[in-house]
């Protein structure tokens, strides 16, 4: 684990001059990845909390909390039972603090741009096992990952004015009208209008959802989802 640590550049991660501090994000991960009581735990939990990858006092998260989420999972998986709860009480925080302007999103391997609380939620659904394992707490946070939802179109039909999209729903959207930001190649536009057609079914990602206003060609397959009030949190 501090080999994967030591492995990241806090230093050029982007972040508020006055608030992100690096050397806090580095040193408080080691100092939890290697916790071995209580107290340990705690001092390497406020070193993340206080500058290193969330502002706890003024609920701002920063872009190095994207980086930092599989490593904290990694230290709720292997560490000591102490510095699990404080990697999941930090997670947590960070999907509850808002960014600064100017350093609300990461780039995805894609190339788009993606809100950070969305990134970090798609990093805790990627250990939902581990998470569903751990009872009541690990299923909270991932409830609270839930509402971060994803949705990648791989097929389309025009149906009447609107668009029917096909594809892969990761998280939960909620019923009724929303507001998405479209993400395809490296633009982001916004879609005013969806609504979920049809739920994935138990054990199952594959969902439809109806695009209003929107004919197929402006929804090519690999296009991206995500919810636009993710895009607005701002402090
Ligand atoms: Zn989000």
């Amino acid at each position: 684990m501090l080999d994967e640590i030591d492995a990241v550049d806090w230093e050029s991660m982007p972040g508020h001059p006055d608030w992100y501090e690096p050397d806090r994000a580095a040193d408080g991960l080691r100092a939890l990845a290697e916790a071995a009581n209580l107290v340990q735990a705690a001092e390497a939990g406020s070193r993340l909390g206080v500058g290193g990858i969330v502002h706890g006092h003024s609920a701002t998260v920063f872009p190095a909390a994207v980086v930092a989420a599989p490593l904290l999972l990694d230290i709720a998986q292997q560490g000591h039972p102490a510095a699990r709860a404080t990697a999941l009480g930090l997670l947590e925080e960070t999907l509850s603090c808002y960014p600064h302007a100017g350093y609300t999103r990461v780039a995805a391997p894609d190339g788009t741009a993606v809100p950070i609380c969305c990134a970090i939620a798609h990093h805790l659904r990627d250990r939902a096992d581990f998470l569903v394992g751990l009872g009541k707490r690990g299923k909270s946070l991932l409830a609270a990952a839930a509402v971060h939802w994803r949705f990648e179109i791989r097929d389309r039909v025009a149906d009447g004015g609107d668009t029917a999209a096909f594809g892969i729903l990761a998280g939960c959207l909620p019923d009724g009208v929303h507001a998405a930001e479209m993400h395809l190649a490296d633009a982001i536009t916004e879609l005013s209008d969806i609504t979920l057609e049809c739920p994935p079914a138990e054990g199952s990602l594959e969902a439809c959802l109806r695009v209003s206003a929107r004919h197929p060609g402006e929804l090519p397959p690999g296009t991206m989802l995500f919810p636009a009030v993710c895009g607005d949190r701002l402090h």
